[in-house]
This record gives structure tokens, C-alpha cells and sequence, in this order.
């Protein structure tokens, strides 16, 4: 069992209650508090003695530090800090069937995806399923659900810092939470979780943990070309890779969602396009196209937007679902592992 808190599932917190001589009832009101995210300085139908027992066990959750509105769109991205004081970041993003926040599970990343500004530190540690849950919950508590809406964030997507499928027993016990009815009770169908291809994750995935869409960064058609830019290419070849994905698809029925980076000069090309569409053929799936967010710390440039609707265009007419993601927040440093970074580079320079 774990001690932190905002990890527990309700089990967890009945032996803890049970172990302070606690009613049963108690677990109830605890655990609900912690399911929205609550700390027990906070929980206010908890007598004061049990609150400050309850204080000193560590909590695990993560604090909104700062938050920035973009001036183009209704984006916020939000620094969250960590009970250790390390940083990770969220993207909230407006759409007309609800809010989508996208969350981080890992303190930053041991991928080493050569455009990714999430890998360039490596990684310093996993999250646990209580501090994802509580990325959630702290954007709940700040932001206003909107006219007629239950809730702030109606849709998740695990495509911030990390490699959910590198914490696999954390993502694993945050995808029930977040699913439960218990929990943050968000549908399977509004949850996204974006891999760069564990392959054997990918085949345990359905057993243990509810029915997600399934993200998979390719951002190349052939292994020669993705062993560029993703060291994970090394490790397994998109012949291991695409049958774990059209086994996903099957055992699922979800459409699985391949997402491509298209970057100037190495993977955008008329015959890149040909050779995807090869690919993937005869997978229920659907090709999210992006042109590559430069990142400073490296020379990989993103095509213009007309090149990128032309690629989709193509893959379209060779009978591949594609479609150029829109691009938001872009003037707030949206992309991937972006604002941490700075926010550790301005750390750094008050430093020295
Ligand atoms: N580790 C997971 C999730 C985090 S990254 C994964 O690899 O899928 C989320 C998505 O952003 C991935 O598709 C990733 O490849 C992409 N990404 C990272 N850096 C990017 C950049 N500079 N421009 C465009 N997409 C980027």
C-alpha cells in the first residue's frame, strides 16, 4: 500500500482510517475529498485531530505556480509544482465539445525523441497516479467550468512530459482513477494517452487499464528514417510496432491515432506520404498531422501549414484518415516540455 495520499484508491484510505481507529464511515468522506483533489487542511466535514494526522503523511499532489493565457486563443498553460519542488507542466485547450487538458506523467523524459524539448534533461523521476490525478484536479479548482458545465476538464490527453508507458503501474492506476465513478469519472472515449511505441506495453495495455484512445508517435514511414530522430526505433521496429498497434485497434474497436511531426527535409516528402499510407494501410486508424514546432536547442524546422494540409491531402486520396492538427497556444510556448524549460533556464540564470 501506498502512503500517499493522493494516490490511494478507497481500500487504501478504509485500512489507513482503520489503523487510526477511525469509523468506516471517515473513509468515505476522505476519500471523496481526495478524489477532487483535496488536502486535509482543507477537508472541512473532518474533525481538526484527524486533519492534522492526516497532514503529516505526505500528500503528492502538484500546485499550479503559474498560469498563462495565451492572447490568440482560449489556451492556459499551467507550471505545476510538485511536493519536491520539481516542475511539470499542462496545456488546457478550448474546444466547442468541452476543455482538454493535457497532462505530464513523467518529470521529464529518457526517450531521447531529437525534436522533443521534454528528453533534452533526461528524466528525473515517475509520477504517481495521485500527482496526474492532481494536475487534474488543481485545473478543476482554478478554472471555472464554464455556463452549464459540470466540469472544467471534460477530456484528457497524456501527451505532455514523460512516456506514460515508461511509468506504466503509475498511468495504469491513474487511467481507473480518472475513469472511475469514484474518481474524476471521465469517459475512456475522452482519454488520450500518446506513446512513442513500448511495444509490449501496447499488448498489455487492454488487460489492465480501461480503453483509451491510443496515441502513437511514428513521425517516420520506414525504420531507417525513424531511427533519426527516435531512439525507441532502436529498440523496436515498425514491424513489431504496427501489429501491436492494429491489435490495439482490434481488441479495442478504437481507432487507433498515429501522429506524425512532419519536419522540413527529412519526413515530409510526396513519397514519404506514398510510403505511409503503405504502412498503414488496413488499420482502423486515423494520421494526425503537425508541422514540427522548432525547437531552439535544435535545428529540426516544421513545414508551413499549406505543406502540411497538402501531405494530409495526399495521404486522403491514398485512403488514409488524416487531418492537420490545429496548432494552439503557440504564442505560450504550447509545445511540448517548452515553458519548463525556460522556467528552469530562468532558474538557472538567477542562480548564476
Ligand atoms: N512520450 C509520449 C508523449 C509525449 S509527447 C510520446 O512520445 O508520444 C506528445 C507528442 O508531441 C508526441 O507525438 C511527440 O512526438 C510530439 N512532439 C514532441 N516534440 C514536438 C515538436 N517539437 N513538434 C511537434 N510535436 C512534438
Amino acid at each position: 500500500m501506498t502512503a500517499e495520499l493522493s494516490s490511494m484508491e478507497y481500500e487504501g484510505v478504509l485500512e489507513l482510517m482503520t489503523e487510526l481507529g477511525e469509523p468506516k464511515f471517515r473513509a468515505k468522506q476522505v476519500f471523496s475529498w481526495l478524489a477532487r483533489g483535496v488536502r486535509p487542511e482543507e477537508m472541512t466535514n473532518i474533525p481538526k485531530a484527524l486533519r492534522e494526522k492526516l497532514a503529516l503523511l505526505p500528500f503528492g499532489g502538484a500546485r499550479i505556480i503559474e498560469t498563462k493565457h495565451s492572447q490568440r486563443d482560449e489556451t492556459m498553460k499551467f507550471l505545476y509544482e510538485l511536493d519536491d519542488g520539481n516542475i511539470v507542466e499542462g496545456v488546457l485547450m478550448s474546444y466547442s465539445y468541452g476543455n482538454t487538458l493535457c497532462i505530464s506523467s513523467q518529470v521529464g523524459c529518457r526517450m531521447g525523441c531529437a525534436f522533443c524539448a521534454s528528453t533534452l534533461n533526461g528524466k528525473v523521476r515517475d509520477l504517481t497516479a495521485g500527482e496526474m490525478l492532481s494536475e487534474v484536479t488543481a485545473v478543476e479548482r482554478a478554472v471555472s467550468a464554464g455556463e452549464g458545465r459540470k466540469r472544467t476538464v471534460t477530456n484528457i490527453v497524456m501527451m505532455g512530459c514523460g512516456e506514460p508507458l515508461d511509468n506504466y503501474e503509475n498511468t495504469v492506476a491513474f487511467l481507473k482513477r480518472a475513469t472511475a465513478d469514484d474518481g474524476l469519472g471521465i469517459s475512456p472515449r475522452n482519454i488520450s494517452l500518446s506513446t512513442c511505441g513500448l511495444v509490449p506495453r501496447i499488448y498489455t495495455l487492454p488487460e489492465d487499464a480501461p480503453h483509451v484512445t491510443l496515441c502513437i508517435s511514428l513521425h517516420a514511414p520506414n525504420d531507417e528514417l525513424r531511427r533519426r530522430t527516435m531512439p525507441i526505433a532502436n529498440a523496436y521496429s515498425l514491424r513489431e510496432l504496427i501489429p501491436a498497434a492494429k491489435h490495439y485497434a482490434d481488441v479495442t474497436g478504437r481507432r487507433v491515432i498515429f501522429e506524425y511531426a512532419l519536419i522540413e527535409g527529412v519526413n515530409s516528402s510526396d513519397e514519404h506520404a506514398r510510403e505511409l499510407s503503405r504502412l498503414l494501410r488496413g488499420i482502423n486508424c486515423h494520421v494526425n498531422l503537425i508541422p514540427l514546432n522548432s525547437v531552439k536547442e535544435r535545428s529540426l524546422n516544421g513545414v508551413t501549414r499549406s505543406r502540411a494540409a497538402q501531405f494530409a491531402a495526399l495521404l486522403e486520396k491514398l485512403h488514409i484518415s488524416a487531418t492537420v492538427r490545429r496548432e494552439l497556444g503557440t504564442d505560450i510556448d504550447g509545445a511540448c516540455g517548452q515553458l519548463r524549460n525556460k522556467h528552469i533556464e530562468n532558474e538557472k540564470e538567477e542562480i548564476l
